[in-house]
């Protein structure tokens, strides 16, 4: 039987002074609706009592598994206010699915897929006035984070018995305030992020904990964000801690890592080799090394490298670096066209500015 998210408690909601003020300039996952969507799933019952409540602080046992053992997965998306005042999200079927495979990777219950839509669409509800509007441009919405934990009291490792669902959402502005701005990214070959057996394809937590030392490496470096290669050989590219890549090649190939079970197959992603194509290029999904991207950078073979994920949409990749080496940037200030070609057609789809020719967005 569906699940229901009824409305079940009164938050203390901000006032719409404070609201407004939030919205005006809503950063990045620093505040907070008044609701969340929760729903309970226990080995007997399976899932149940969904709800919406107030946001705030969860009540855990210090034994909860997942506190212990990491048994959890979450997914990311954004609700976008159109012209017409109407709130839609982009392609939530395949977050739904891919949460659905997380789950499997990580021995947790499967939410159905319009059990996981109905959330959303409750939360969104409740919480409407804190999608923000978005003029051409602005880039504003709401970003909707469902996640999925073992709240069972208990130490030992199996599967948990009882786990609870929730979504909870935050404003969002543009990533990138003063405009796109190339980022330089780091080759983390002391840090693998996942390796193959592992759980890089899944959405848990483990993997973007496991990806900080690498960051950090990076950062000291004065890099942005750090590059994860193959754990077993180090020589081919997979992603980033958070975004997946991309290479556009002179002779107009669109190359991306291929799936290889530890790599996040990103919808950005998939949207992109679809939209590749329309924009008269030639996706390809590949193994790709990481000594292609220093000679086609040096041979000028490669002619542009973005990142791409829900967060920042499509992110222009600039200079790499690497213990005692650097290779140039091909994105000069602000990205090259065909970045900024595939990151507006993304943007006008998920803001309603061009029709919806794949049926990717659904009205929340
Ligand atoms: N790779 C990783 C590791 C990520 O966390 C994300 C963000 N979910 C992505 C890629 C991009 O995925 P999506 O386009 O679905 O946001």
């Amino acid at each position: 039987m569906a699940l229901s998210f009824e409305l079940s408690a009164n938050p203390n909601p901000a006032s719409e002074a404070e609201r407004s003020a939030i919205l005006e300039n809503p950063g990045f996952g620093k505040h907070f609706t008044d609701h969340m969507a929760v729903a309970t799933w226990t080995k007997d019952a399976g899932w149940h009592d969904g709800r919406v409540t107030a946001y705030g602080p969860i009540s855990l046992m210090p034994s909860a598994a997942v506190l212990h053992y990491a048994q959890e997965i979450f997914e990311g998306l954004k609700a976008y206010r159109h012209a017409d005042g109407s709130i839609w999200s982009f392609r939530p079927e395949a977050n739904a699915q891919r949460m659905a495979r997380s789950a499997a990777r990580l021995a947790l219950p499967v939410l159905p897929e319009e059990d996981f839509i109905a959330s959303l669409r409750a939360l969104v509800t409740a919480d409407q006035a804190w999608v923000p509007e978005a003029p051409d441009g602005s880039e504003k919405s709401l970003y909707l984070r469902p996640f999925m934990y073992a709240s069972e009291a208990f130490l030992g490792v199996r599967p948990a018995n009882e786990v609870t669902f929730s979504v909870i959402a935050s404003p969002a502005g543009a990533y990138f305030s003063g405009g796109l701005k190339p980022v330089t990214l780091w080759i983390s070959q002391h840090y693998a992020r996942a390796g193959a057996g592992g759980t890089g394809a899944a959405k848990c937590g483990g993997n973007y904990a496991s990806s900080l030392a690498g960051q950090l490496e990076g950062i000291e470096h004065g890099c942005d964000q750090a590059v994860f290669l193959d754990a077993a050989t180090q020589t081919f590219i997979e992603e980033l801690g958070g975004m997946n890549l991309f290479f556009v090649t002179k002779d107009n190939r669109l190359l991306t890592p291929e799936l290889t079970g530890s790599i996040l197959e990103g919808v950005t992603r998939s949207s992109i080799l679809d939209l590749g194509k329309e924009l008269g290029l030639d996706p390809q999904e590949q193994r790709i090394e990481i000594e292609q991207w220093k000679d086609g950078v040096a041979s000028g073979e490669i002619v542009e490298i973005f990142a791409c994920g829900t967060a920042a949409v499509v992110t222009p990749v600039g200079e790499l670096r690497w213990e005692g080496g650097s290779t140039p940037s091909t994105a000069g200030a602000a990205g090259g066209e065909i970045t900024n070609a595939i990151r507006s057609r993304l943007l006008d789809i998920q803001y309603g500015r061009v029709e919806d020719t794949h049926g990717w967005l659904t009205q929340l």
